[in-house]
């Protein structure tokens, strides 16, 4: 998918630009990129809004397990966590190194599937 362009910078703007990234004595990019949007007099995004972008990405998050609030070492695969209450669920940012369902643990039935491989 090619995105496509909605605006040209005029030939003064693009001078700005590259005269602001030749100033930068720091080439970090952070610094390269407030230098370039200050020449174009262009805002970034607040503090705020890229908190709010970033709330949004975990939400869209896909959910892969439940946790009990109150019992820490409590994690259950969706199947099980569907049918259990007071559970809250889990996406898989969450959970960076994976876990295992503890669903009848200690007992014959122990479910034990990895929940981020079950579907
Ligand atoms: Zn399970």
């Amino acid at each position: 998918m090619t995105e496509q362009h909605v605006r040209t910078l005029t030939v003064t703007e693009h001078d700005r630009a590259w005269h602001a990234i030749e100033g930068v004595a720091d080439p970090d990019p952070g610094t390269i990129l407030a230098a370039v949007l200050h020449a174009l007099r262009i805002n970034a995004p607040s503090v705020e809004d890229e908190q709010a972008a970033s709330l949004r990405r975990r939400g869209a998050a896909r959910i892969v397990a439940y946790r009990d609030p109150n019992n820490p070492r409590v994690l259950l695969c969706r199947q099980h966590g569907e049918q259990w209450q007071g559970v809250v669920p889990v996406t898989s940012n969450d959970l960076p190194d994976g876990g295992i369902c503890t669903f009848g643990r200690l007992s014959s039935h122990e479910c034990g599937r990895d929940v981020l491989t079950a579907t």
